[in-house]
């Protein structure tokens, strides 16, 4: 059995953007619920961890930004931009959402673990250095890649954002490194507007971004092409010593922000494709952390797909159907001929010219 950690705390659930926004602390509750469940939350360990210094948070922040997110502590209403608002503890719930990744990279790093879901709010790709936005306070991924690079020493990681939305914030801070290979599938075009196939990093970082913009209505054979076909090739010839994943469930078949088709299904085979990946080349070293999904069916369904394939054991009756059998035969045989997916062509050659794939 795989030791996974899940990183989860009732901070995370008072960051209140408002009683209508769909970053709600609902989305969280739905799987921390099913955590409490005997079945499920015993396949786990649950480690303690620190909120991120604003040292380790200016690793990838401006001062002036952090002062300006610091600033909202305590305050019941505050706007970041037309979409970011936060409540009292959302200062708090932000710096322990990147303190939550940080110290998954740590315990991955020191062998302590195997693998690692951070159950965060708020999410984290789409802030830029010096501006939160879209529902983002900090970039929670983009702050614990900086770690592992700058402190840990790593000297390949790659980023996988499978977010409905691009992860835009995440680009940027990596865009001219060769450090740092971000990998994103996202609905286009789209907010945030960025994430087009041309989109590929600049200097010593031409070919560490990779974008994979979709029409929406792609689902499970879509998706597993792209990674049988594109992510997993690519990431082969990259051999990152970490594998952080950007996971947003509302690629989910019902989220009523995206016109995507993912089922649990499919969560479990991308989970199961990086964790191969993981395998391979870095000794299965992974951390998975929450962006988007706003359709609580999907939060919890996606959420205990992952979770399954993270521990390799069956965590309650109602969800083993999708570990193994035909259906799981089908998605690892999906390829660009047996789907329609024009972008994908267009990716792979742009792909192609820095990767041997
Ligand atoms: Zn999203």
């Amino acid at each position: 059995m795989r030791r996974t950690a899940v990183y989860r705390n009732e901070l995370f659930l008072q960051h209140r953007p408002g009683y209508d926004h769909p970053e709600s602390p609902d989305r969280l509750q739905v799987i921390y619920r099913e955590l409490d469940r005997e079945d499920t939350g015993s396949c786990f360990v649950y480690p303690g961890f620190e909120p991120a210094s604003t040292e380790i948070i200016g690793l990838n922040h401006s001062r002036a930004l952090i002062e300006k997110v610091a600033a909202t502590a305590g305050h019941a209403h505050d706007f970041l931009d037309a979409d970011t608002r936060t409540s009292e503890e959302s200062y708090a719930a932000a710096c322990l959402a990147a303190g939550a990744l940080v110290d998954a990279v740590n315990r991955l790093d020191r062998g302590e673990i195997d693998n690692a879901f951070c159950l965060v709010r708020p999410p984290g790709h789409h802030a830029e250095r010096d501006r939160s936005m879209g529902f983002c306070l900090f970039n929670n991924v983009a702050i614990a890649a900086h770690w592992a690079v700058e402190e840990l020493g790593c000297r390949r990681v790659m980023i996988m954002d499978w977010d409905l939305h691009h992860g835009n914030g995440t680009q940027h801070s990596f865009y001219d490194s060769d450090k740092v290979l971000y990998c994103s599938t996202h609905q286009y075009p789209y907010y945030p507007g960025t994430g087009a196939v041309i989109e590929i990093g600049t200097g010593a970082g031409r070919g560490y971004t990779v974008n994979v913009p979709l029409a929406g209505g792609q689902g499970d054979m879509e998706y597993a092409a792209i990674f049988n076909e594109l992510i997993l090739p690519v990431a082969r010839r990259f051999e990152p010593e970490l594998v952080l994943v950007s996971c947003g469930f509302d690629i989910y078949d019902g989220d009523p922000l995206g016109a995507m088709k993912v089922t649990p299904a499919g969560f479990a085979y991308m989970t199961r494709v990086l964790l191969e990946l993981a395998g391979e080349v870095c000794g299965g070293r992974l951390a998975v952390t929450l962006e988007g999904g706003y359709n609580l069916q999907g939060m919890k369904e996606g959420a205990l797909a992952v979770l399954t394939e993270l521990c390799g054991e069956e965590l309650s009756g109602s969800y083993p159907e999708y570990l193994g059998g035909e259906y799981a035969d089908k998605l690892e045989k999906s390829r660009r001929s047996s789907v329609r997916l024009p972008q994908l062509d267009q990716v792979v050659e742009v792909v192609g010219n820095f990767w041997d794939i």
